[in-house]
């Protein structure tokens, strides 16, 4: 699982080197496939889901007021985009999965602090995901800190155990409260992800079945590490200071 993630953290940062105005979102996508399968990887999200409408590329590819599994296609990033780009690999039989929100050379104030007010939460949420915690913990420490800014959590996709499955149980909402849910045991993988709105959480689903958008049609942000639940402090599998060696700029760290 080490291993898978860190190709998955590696194939962000592929990406992250063409991530500038006029690039296509599915030039963006065909970089990360080459680079996947390049290193004895397999794409997980290409056709994931239902028979007659699986997911048909390899990266989730969501703009501005898009949240989650929009698709690859003939649009162009321009200066002031944000781009949630959500990646999923496969190697030896496990599964890796990362997220993470880019800043298409700039962005409002606005936008920068919710930028940051994610990132923070993830870490919050991390914080908590240690062994005889309960999966509440993670949840309420997300939401605490997003909704303290006005922002909005996402309630209806939530994080997942992560595995030989893409998806594995327990879930890990973005809600909830601390003391509730099933306890964290010690080796528990789990893909801790908060999907956060600058405005309302309701969201909408887009005729094509698979992109999420904002009800208002404000802009989210999502970003998502690959942990494993360890006694004291979770260990963090996914990295993104190999994007943030691209990208020069550490969301963790800007100060608005
Ligand atoms: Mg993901
Ligand atoms: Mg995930």
């Amino acid at each position: 699982m080490r291993e898978s993630a860190r190709l998955v953290s590696l194939t962000h940062a592929e990406v992250a080197k063409k991530i500038k105005p006029g690039v296509t979102t599915a030039e963006l996508d065909q970089i990360a496939e080459d680079y996947i399968k390049k290193n004895n990887g397999t794409p997980s999200f290409k056709g994931y889901g239902p028979k007659n409408n699986p997911f048909p590329a390899t990266l989730c590819i969501s703009v501005n007021e898009q949240v989650v599994h929009g698709f690859p296609g003939t649009y162009s990033l321009k200066a002031g985009d944000i781009v949630s780009i959500d990646c999923g690999i496969c190697k030896n039989g496990y599964h890796g999965d990362v997220a993470y929100t880019y800043i298409v050379e700039e962005c409002s104030d606005e936008v920068m602090d919710l930028l940051q007010t994610t990132m923070h939460s993830l870490y919050d949420g991390i914080e908590k995901a240690v062994h005889g915690n309960k999966i509440g913990d993670i949840s309420h420490a997300v939401q605490t800190r997003c909704e303290s800014k006005g922002y909005g959590v996402v309630r209806d996709l939530v994080g997942h155990g992560l595995g030989k499955s893409l998806h594995e149980s327990p879930s890990v909402p973005n809600y909830g409260r601390k003391g509730r849910g099933e306890r964290l045991r010690s080796g528990m993988t789990l893909a801790i992800e908060p999907m956060i709105t600058l405005g309302d959480f309701h969201v909408d689903t887009l005729d094509d079945g698979w992109t999420v958008v904002t009800a208002d049609r404000l802009p989210a942000a999502h970003y998502e590490h690959d942990v494993v639940v360890r006694e004291g402090e979770a260990e963090i599998l996914s990295s993104f200071e190999y994007i943030e060696e691209i990208t020069k700029i550490s969301i963790d760290k800007v100060t608005a």
